[in-house]
């Protein structure tokens, strides 16, 4: 795009889900404002039902600041669910999302503001290096990319977290993603539009540890990979095909050693293929599982979150959300009319 058709962002807004970071809120809310300064925006941070002094930290902040906006979750949904709910109430025309624990930067959100300015739709942040983490939690990451992008059909840049900028059409587009188990940054990739990386260096947490414990980390891994590909349970049938065919290449060849008399009896083979037989019944049974636990999570169509409790809502026709959308993805705006 050229110089003449730069576009300025009207109002940017800046979602960050916070659950129990009452050690570094304030220093967050500080920097994210400094960095911030240039333009005109919100700040909606998504208490996803901390147990600590994080909601009053908050509250203190969105009463000194009225472009500071919070959104009380009514308990913890999680860090996806929060991160959506915080979208969804997102009103600017540029959205940038963040994580809370000041390991992305702030300061990068203008460098990511020139790239939409310059035409990009989707602007992701690709950790250069990331200080501060376990050997453990770079090398399940590192497998969880390589893993991901073999068995989706999105290219996932591996190293990008959740810290992004979208422009309101994308944004729309993410919304209308109604899907329960969310994969935002998968999601992110998947809508398209025009998107650039930009790199940064990912800073270890300021204070307090990581609110993903090793099962929230699992669980988020198996939705990522269950909503964007069929091949897991695909794989069941391949597995099949070639166990059956191994089966009958067996039968002729037990019939022959039969014929010349060289037959082995052995129970322990017998033993060791139906242990391998029901083994590998028993896990496809399970991939079905999760593809089946998630359809009916899928069908109960419970909103993603409720909100307990909101400050500094903007008010205005077109400024706040939906009803129906404040209490989680709007169950009505996708349903046939009844009748
Ligand atoms: N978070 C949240 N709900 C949760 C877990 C985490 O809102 O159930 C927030 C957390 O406060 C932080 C962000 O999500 O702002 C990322 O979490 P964390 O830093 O613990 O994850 P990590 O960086 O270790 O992957
Ligand atoms: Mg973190």
């Amino acid at each position: 795009m050229s110089d003449t058709t730069l576009r300025t962002p009207t109002l940017l807004s800046l979602v960050a889900p916070v659950y129990d970071e009452e050690e570094l809120i304030e220093q967050f809310i500080g920097r994210a404002t400094a960095a911030l300064a240039d333009y005109e925006f919100e700040l909606v941070l998504v208490n996803d039902g901390s147990s600590d002094r994080t909601p009053e930290l908050l509250d203190a902040a969105a009463a000194g600041d009225p472009r500071v906006r919070v959104i009380h979750l009514s308990r913890n949904f999680g860090h996806q669910a929060a991160l959506t709910a915080g979208l969804e109430h997102a009103v600017g025309d540029v959205v940038a999302m963040i994580d809370a624990d000041l390991q992305d930067p702030p300061e990068l959100i203008p460098d990511m503001i020139a790239r939409w300015s310059q035409g990009a739709d989707v602007v992701y942040a690709v950790r250069k290096e990331r200080e501060g983490e376990t050997a453990f939690k770079l090398a399940t990451a590192s497998w969880f990319y390589k893993l991901f992008n073999k068995l989706a059909q999105v290219d996932l840049e591996p190293n990008s977290g959740d810290f992004r900028l979208l422009d309101r059409r994308a944004l729309d587009a993410l919304l209308a993603m109604t899907e329960r188990s969310r994969f935002l940054r998968g999601m992110t990739v998947w809508v398209g539009f025009n998107q650039t990386a930009i790199s940064y260096q990912r800073d270890a947490r300021h204070a307090g540890e990581t609110k993903y414990t090793l099962r929230k980390m699992l669980r988020f891994s198996l939705d990522a990979i269950a909503s964007f590909s069929h091949l897991p349970l695909q794989l069941a049938t391949y597995v099949g095909l070639l166990s059956a065919g191994v089966a009958f290449i067996a039968i002729p060849v037990v019939i022959v050693l039969r014929i010349v008399d060289s037959y082995l009896p052995g129970f322990s083979s017998i033993t060791i293929a139906i242990l391998l037989l029901g083994g590998i019944q028993l896990i496809a049974l399970g991939v079905i599982g999760e593809y089946v636990g998630r359809i009916y999570d899928e069908v109960k169509h419970r909103p993603l979150y409720i909100v307990r409790d909101e400050r500094n809502r903007p008010t205005g026709a077109g400024h706040s959300p939906a009803p129906a959308a404040r209490a989680g993805l709007s169950a009505a705006r996708h349903r046939e009319p009844i009748g």
